[in-house]
């Protein structure tokens, strides 16, 4: 939570703000890459006073934790998201609509709008959008990641030149299971045939 009532309502008033908050639950993309929950996020805020509001522009930064998407290590990100957003004053908002504003699209409206409670706003929805947005999507631990061995799994990077012979012993023991298979059906066929050449003989 922030507080405003330094800055006052005073439109053209600035303030700069410089603080350290623990990170939220949650904060990134989930599953993928994030700033782990209680880890510090660094902020750095200007808060500017404008008729309908506060505009607030800053940056965060903070270390982000997650898996290379190819090789499945662990990685950690120096994350810096930049953001900016305005927070209304609730009585303004009122006189800017007038009464004839339709309430469907009220509603549709304040999904994307922010607003300032007894001068105070909450900068997490804002923080947590900038930030998912400032991560990678499928963060890898380096540019050139080989992977994983679609085979074997064994890390490639850290074994150059790994490969496997064209048939491996996995592939030889389905295919002798395969031969033993078709060598079955073979024997049933034997079998059922001489009964046939029987019958033909009568
Ligand atoms: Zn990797
Ligand atoms: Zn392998």
């Amino acid at each position: 939570m922030f507080d405003t009532h330094e800055l006052g309502r005073r439109p053209g008033a600035m303030q700069r703000l410089t603080r350290t908050v623990d990170a939220p639950a949650d904060l990134g993309i989930a599953g993928v890459i994030g700033v782990p929950e209680g880890a510090p996020v660094e902020l750095k805020v200007r808060l500017e006073s404008v008729m309908e509001g506060v505009l607030v522009t800053g940056t965060a930064r903070a270390t982000a934790e997650g898996e290379c998407v190819r090789c499945l290590e662990p990685l950690s990100r120096e994350v810096e998201a930049d953001f900016q957003e305005m927070f209304s004053y609730p009585d303004a908002d009122d006189r800017n609509r007038g009464k004839t504003a339709d309430p469907v699209d009220d509603a549709e409206d304040d999904e994307d709008r922010y607003f300032l409670e007894d001068g105070l706003f909450d900068l997490e929805p804002v923080l947590r959008d900038a930030v998912v947005l400032a991560l990678p999507m499928q963060p890898v631990c380096k540019e050139t990641c080989a992977g994983l061995c679609s085979e074997c799994g064994i890390r490639l990077d850290e074994n150059p030149g790994h490969h496997h012979d064209a048939v491996d012993a996995r592939w030889a023991a389905l295919q002798g299971l395969a031969e033993t298979v078709q060598d079955g059906e073979k024997d049933n066929m034997g079998g059922a045939a001489p009964g046939v050449d029987k019958k033909q003989e009568k």
